[in-house]
């Protein structure tokens, strides 16, 4: 039985609403915790469908929450998952520049990485690239020794494991379809009854901008869907592969470009693009949904992006419909690659907010609005950061939302 009166309701069984309750549950374990997911189970979107990279740091901003959170968030992914038993690898990864004009970006990286304060970065050339992995080419590579891999979707169900054990709740197939702000009481309306809570976090991924408008806030800012699409390398050539070999991202897009993935299952995949998508859990091309395709293109700002991003955004569409220019984009890091050697593999469906002005949030972006706080861009690399996430907005928030 679910009891229907809560201190505090967590919106989306994702690894990011779970990581904030397990925080409460930890924190707080005299408050009434409740976690609402509409699926059957947890972490059937972005959680469950990344690539299960424990990300270092290196890119971002030094200052900005991705670039702190991650950074801890890292140091405490590998620390939970060896306590927890969750396979995990510090495998290192490798950024590679494959020409002359990638090399000032790939210093600002390195740069950025020892601001950010990683150890062991270094450039190397292609001789000691190849030391490294092989079957790469490039110019010069930065090694990231810190770089890992694990399974988001196993985090994500041992974060729930926990909750419960600290006493929390968390129910699936309970999609909120309402949200009514009382005085004293906000009411919760799902698919399994309505459930009355004195707190709210809004973490629902994909929808954190709709249940922010249930809530009676305008979130300022739309998430676009951008699908992210794998191929998977077949068995007798994964060992192409070592560990990860990433490209050097374009600075002016907040997606890493497609890159070559050691799973912690052993396999190895290419990917993922980043495809606008016309549903917001569109996994494939044939997913539209319309009321999602409205909700982009009667935005100012997707107009806006789409001036700024037109190029890209055209060759990432025709990249996702030619297997041949996928290839050719992943021949720049390892030139022995084939069509062959591929095999369609998933995908996952990212939530990236945008502004009206055009522009992709680039941090992580969080709303407080009385005892409601909406978690509004939480995108790569916050599976990695989420326990940092998590402790971070209860650090900040809890009293606001009136937890004590
Ligand atoms: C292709 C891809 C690759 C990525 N690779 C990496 C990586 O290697 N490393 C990394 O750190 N990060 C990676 N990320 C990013 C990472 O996966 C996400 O940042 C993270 O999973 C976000 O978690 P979340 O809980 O916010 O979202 P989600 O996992 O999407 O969870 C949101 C939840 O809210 C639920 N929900 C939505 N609406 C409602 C409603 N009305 N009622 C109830 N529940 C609702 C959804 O069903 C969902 O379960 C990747 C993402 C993608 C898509």
């Amino acid at each position: 039985m679910t009891d229907s009166r809560y201190n505090v309701i967590v919106i989306g069984g994702g690894i990011v609403g779970l990581s904030v309750a397990l925080e409460i549950s930890r924190r707080f374990p005299h408050q009434k915790l409740l976690v609402v997911e509409k699926e059957k189970r947890i972490a059937r979107h972005q959680s469950g469908h990344n690539s299960g990279v424990i990300h270092s740091g290196v890119y971002y901003k030094p200052g900005s929450l991705k670039a702190r959170l991650c950074v801890s968030g890292a140091a405490a992914m590998v620390q939970f998952c060896s306590e927890h038993g969750i396979p995990h690898e510090v495998c290192g990864k490798i950024v590679v520049a494959t020409s002359e004009d990638e090399l000032a970006r790939l210093e600002e990286i390195h740069r950025r990485g020892k601001a950010n304060g990683l150890s062991g970065l270094s450039i190397i050339g292609r001789e000691q690239l190849r030391e490294i992995e092989p079957h790469s080419a490039g110019l010069q590579a930065l090694i990231v020794p810190s770089t890992g891999i694990t399974d988001y979707a196993l985090v994500s169900a041992k974060y729930a494991e926990l909750i419960t054990a600290n006493g929390g709740t968390v129910l699936t197939s309970a999609e909120v379809i309402g949200v009514r702000r009382l005085a004293n009481e906000i009411v919760v309306e799902t698919r399994r009854g309505s459930f009355s809570t004195l707190a709210m976090i809004n973490c629902a991924g994909l929808f954190s901008d709709r249940i922010s408008l249930m809530a009676g806030d305008d979130p300022g800012l739309r998430i676009v869907p951008f699908r992210g699409e794998y191929y998977d390398l077949v068995p007798e050539r994964t060992s192409l592969v070592r560990a990860l070999i990433y490209p050097v991202p374009d600075p002016s897009f907040p997606f890493l470009g497609v890159h070559f993935t050691r799973r912690i299952n052993g396999t190895v995949d290419a990917g993922p693009n980043a495809v606008l998508a016309l549903a917001r859990e569109g996994y494939r091309h044939s997913n539209i949904n319309l009321r999602d395709v409205s909700s982009c293109i009667t935005f100012s700002g997707f107009w806006r992006m789409a001036r700024r991003h037109w190029r890209m955004g055209l060759d990432e569409w025709h990249r996702s419909l030619s297997r041949a220019a996928f290839v050719r984009g992943l021949q720049k890091l390892v030139p022995e690659i084939r069509e062959q050697d591929l095999v369609p593999g998933g995908s996952g469906v990212r939530a990236q907010a945008l502004k009206p002005d055009g522009a992709l949030v680039d941090d992580f972006h969080f709303v407080s609005s009385g005892k409601v706080l909406h978690v509004l861009n939480v995108p790569s690399p916050a599976a990695t950061a989420s326990l940092a996430i998590g402790r971070t907005i209860i650090e900040t928030a809890a009293a606001n939302l009136g937890l004590s």
